[in-house]
């Protein structure tokens, strides 16, 4: 046997259920249950830190989102989670949302505010190198922290929080390009959702409403919305438009979930804005004035891991898992051989544990592990053969599968 990591086994992801049934899948109960997060009430409200199996679950989906995007043209940037509230001034947060934002904080005689979205940053990066037509459009992406004053009575699980790890996007292009950058957005929200297993309730076109909370300007409104009718028009899906739902900056088109109770939640959005690139004066050489068009793909990560659990009732497809591999010696007898299967699953690139034979019959350990998408088995047989004999949580057997195998199934994009 030829070492290729360091001695190290992994820790366990105390991800072993108890063997009573699970009813109800509420991603508070389930989530804590698997070990995907916690509260606690030193921190505050609203503020869920994430234990090691929802660390690997979100890991998977900024992996994969990341790639998805990567795919698709957009540019990464990173960019801080605060900036000088001259900053909110200046994108129209502050005059149109700044209920919704953190108090500012004083430093130095200026004053600092937890940012309540990605975008005034990302106009800034726009603004930073100067662009023509053929640089357009220009896609960045960014998997970043923003906040929101959520009053306390409000908030619950990871469904409501005040910290939220946006995937956010800005496309900043030319006029004439933007309903084809909208339609994009939306061919890959949709790919998104069906890796995801996820299906949305509904589409939503978020308009303005009454009152100060959206910027009055109707010609802007009447020609950002005209891009996002036609492009829903054009797509052939169904959808409902609403007054008062749009972001204060322009429309918004939502893709709506329900949670088992029915409630309804926004998880992705694509939106047209004119109004921003105006504030922020972004230009392309030429004298045009780029369209931005926002998006999120998956949204707020907490919101759509709680959304996974309600839906999956914990049986995440086994690319998403947080243990993807448990393996499963017969006996104490197999220790060697398990602890070989798991030093190969480890280096193929799964997440995997080992379940010992002290802890319990074979059958209570894949009843403690039965949410974990392959089951590897090591007997008497696979200590000669030198492999394992993989059951899948179904129940089903699928004999003797190799490890490489088993993870090129565990990635998203195979
Ligand atoms: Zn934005």
């Amino acid at each position: 046997m030829t070492p290729c990591l360091p001695g190290r086994t992994p820790g366990s992801w105390s991800f072993a259920l108890s063997t009573e049934r699970l009813t109800m899948n509420d991603h508070r109960r389930l989530g804590r249950e698997l070990g995907i997060f916690d509260t606690d009430p030193l921190i505050g409200s609203g503020l869920p830190y994430w234990l090691p199996a929802g660390a690997a679950v979100r890991k998977a989906i900024e992996d994969y989102v990341h790639e998805l995007e990567r795919r698709d043209g957009y540019l990464h940037v990173n960019s801080p989670v605060l900036g000088k509230r001259e900053l909110y001034e200046r994108s129209g947060h502050w005059a149109h949302y700044a209920e919704d934002m953190f108090p500012p904080m004083e430093v130095g005689g200026e004053e600092f505010v937890l940012r309540p979205s990605l975008c005034p940053h990302h106009a800034l990066v726009y603004r930073s190198r100067q662009r023509s037509h053929r640089d357009l459009p220009l896609r960045l992406a960014e998997l970043g922290g923003m906040y929101r004053s959520e009053l306390s009575g409000v908030l619950g699980g990871l469904t409501r929080v005040r910290a939220i790890q946006l995937n956010d996007g800005h496309v900043f292009c030319a006029p004439e390009q933007a309903a084809a950058e909208v339609s994009a957005a939306l061919d890959l929200i949709e790919a998104a959702h069906e890796r995801l297993g996820i299906r949305a309730a509904r589409y939503r076109l978020s308009l303005r409403g009454d009152g100060e909370k959206f910027v009055d300007d109707p010609a802007m409104w009447l020609r950002s919305e005209s891009v996002l009718r036609d492009v829903l028009r054009q797509r052939g899906r169904p959808y409902d438009e609403e007054h008062g739902e749009g972001a204060f900056y322009g429309p918004k088109i939502d893709i709506q979930i329900a949670d088992p109770a029915g409630r309804e939640a926004t998880l992705s959005t694509v939106q047209v804005d004119y109004f921003q690139p105006e504030r922020f004066d972004l230009r392309y050489a030429g004298g045009g004035r780029p369209v931005m068009v926002h998006r999120s793909v998956v949204g707020g990560i907490e919101r759509l891991v709680a959304h996974l659990i309600e839906v999956h009732g914990g049986a995440f497809p086994a690319w998403l898992a947080p243990v993807q591999a448990v393996v499963l010696p017969l006996s104490d007898a197999e220790a060697p051989a398990a602890a070989e299967v798991l030093r190969r699953c480890v280096a193929a690139g799964l997440r995997a544990e080992l379940a010992p034979a002290d802890r319990g019959s074979l059958g209570a350990r894949i009843r403690a592990h039965r949410l974990v998408p392959y089951q590897l088995v090591v007997g008497p047989r696979e200590v000669a053969s030198g492999r394992a004999a993989v059951r899948l949580r179904d129940g089903s057997q699928a004999g003797e599968v190799p490890i490489e195998q088993l993870a090129a199934q565990s990635r998203p994009f195979g």
